[in-house]
């Protein structure tokens, strides 16, 4: 199966940038088709709690942004897999992306992974599950707090946990358990009822049971060494090395979010997704059909009025076509995964009219063989 543009991780900035992808201009009439992975929950960290845009007066209750761009997503077909990547080939002009389900081709990759896989920890935020996210006297209270109110503790965090824990030491002399995530070993789930009983944790692929009726997530260590970084793109600190258009080393491939790098917030990471999303968009737009694409006013464009509308190209019969609005998937469900034009036209009396209105109303991509 194949996308134009294909976005691993769905929390702001993956999820910002496969709309984006999707849909750059309103008056460009030849879009693009984005899909998205996500191995944990859609929303990333930002589900956690109550997010600060800017600051309280700027903010997004817990699942709010999230639930907005999940619903502008669905709006304009944009596709999410409930996946975990676990390698890809970027170096050819077509890219694959490899899932614990299966294998995918796309023109332009964007990864958003965040600092750290998500599985569904933020259900139990404040349940049991704690996290590392301020200062160091406020730290400190919370794990005297902990200490005092729990007995079996778990520790989550990256190979720099060592601050956190000397941290912790100063505080408690209750031993806790310490589980490091890296390449081969990350947390699966929390579970419990209403409350944290434990964690399921991944170790070399084989699933094991930690009790637990405490869990701290040391973001401190996530953020001086991310755990998802495991594509081979360059990096600077364990964090993806892109340029002010989010474009790393590798032509094609784009990343946003947390995982460029600090500082982290939410805010940052749709700014960022926004950019890698049009960036991807015109990437995937040039490979298919060898020009700039027209919708953006601000990169140089051939003639002399400036913006050039794009030509309704002449589809061939091995061209695909996807159906990339709401109405259209529902109404052609043949269009949703996408389907020759030579079998497009087996569906309509009057093919080229349809295609061309279809075009026009911005509601299906296509690509020509690349
Ligand atoms: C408790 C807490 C409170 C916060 N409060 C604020 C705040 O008030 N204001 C603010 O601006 N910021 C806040 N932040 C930070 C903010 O949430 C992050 O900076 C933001 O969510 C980063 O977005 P992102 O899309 O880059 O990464 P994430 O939100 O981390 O999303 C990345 C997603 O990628 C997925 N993923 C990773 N690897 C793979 C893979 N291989 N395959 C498939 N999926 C994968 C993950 O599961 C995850 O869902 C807070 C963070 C936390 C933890």
């Amino acid at each position: 199966m194949y996308r134009d543009v294909i976005v691993i991780g769905a929390g702001p900035a993956g999820m910002s940038a496969a709309i984006r992808a999707r849909r750059p201009k309103t008056f460009d009439y030849l879009p693009s088709d984005a899909l998205i992975f996500e191995e944990g929950d859609a929303g990333g960290l930002s589900s956690w709690k109550e997010t600060y845009f800017t600051s309280p007066g700027w903010s997004y209750k817990r699942d709010e942004l999230r639930n907005m761009l999940l619903s502008e997503m669905d709006r304009y077909c944009v596709e999410l897999r409930n996946e975990r990547v676990i390698s890809a080939e970027l170096r050819s002009k077509v890219k694959r992306i490899i899932t614990d389900k299966g294998e995918y081709e796309a023109l332009a990759v964007i990864i958003a992974t965040g600092m750290r896989n998500g599985a569904n920890e933020w259900k139990y935020f404040g349940k049991g599950l704690y996290a590392t996210l301020r200062s160091v006297d406020i730290i400190k209270r919370t794990y005297f707090e902990i200490c005092n109110n729990h007995e079996r503790i778990v520790f989550i965090g990256s190979e720099r946990m060592d601050l956190t824990l000397s941290l912790w030491d100063e505080v408690c002399d209750k031993e806790p358990i310490v589980f490091v995530e890296d390449e081969n070993n990350r947390v699966v789930e929390i579970f419990g009822e209403g409350r944290v009983e434990g964690l399921r944790v991944s170790k070399d692929g084989k699933i094991e049971e930690i009790k637990a009726d405490a869990v701290i997530v040391d973001f401190e260590s996530y953020m001086l060494r991310p755990t998802t970084q495991v594509f081979d793109v360059e990096t600077e600190n364990g964090f993806i090395k892109v340029d002010r258009l989010g474009r790393t080393n590798i032509p094609g491939v784009f990343a946003a979010g947390d995982i460029v790098g600090p500082p982290f917030s939410v805010a940052k990471a749709v700014g960022e997704g926004v950019v890698a999303g049009i960036e991807a968009y015109r990437y995937a737009y040039e490979m298919k059909f060898k020009k700039e694409a027209p919708a953006f006013a601000f990169y140089p464009l051939e003639g002399k009025d400036g913006l050039i509308l794009p030509d309704i190209p002449e589809s061939e019969d091995d061209w695909f076509i996807r159906a990339v609005d709401r109405n259209r998937c529902e109404r052609y469900p043949f269009m949703k995964h996408g389907i020759t034009y030579k079998e497009f036209k087996g569906h309509f009396s009057n093919p080229e009219d349809e295609f061309r209105s279809m075009l026009k109303s911005y509601s299906i991509s296509v690509r020509p063989p690349i």
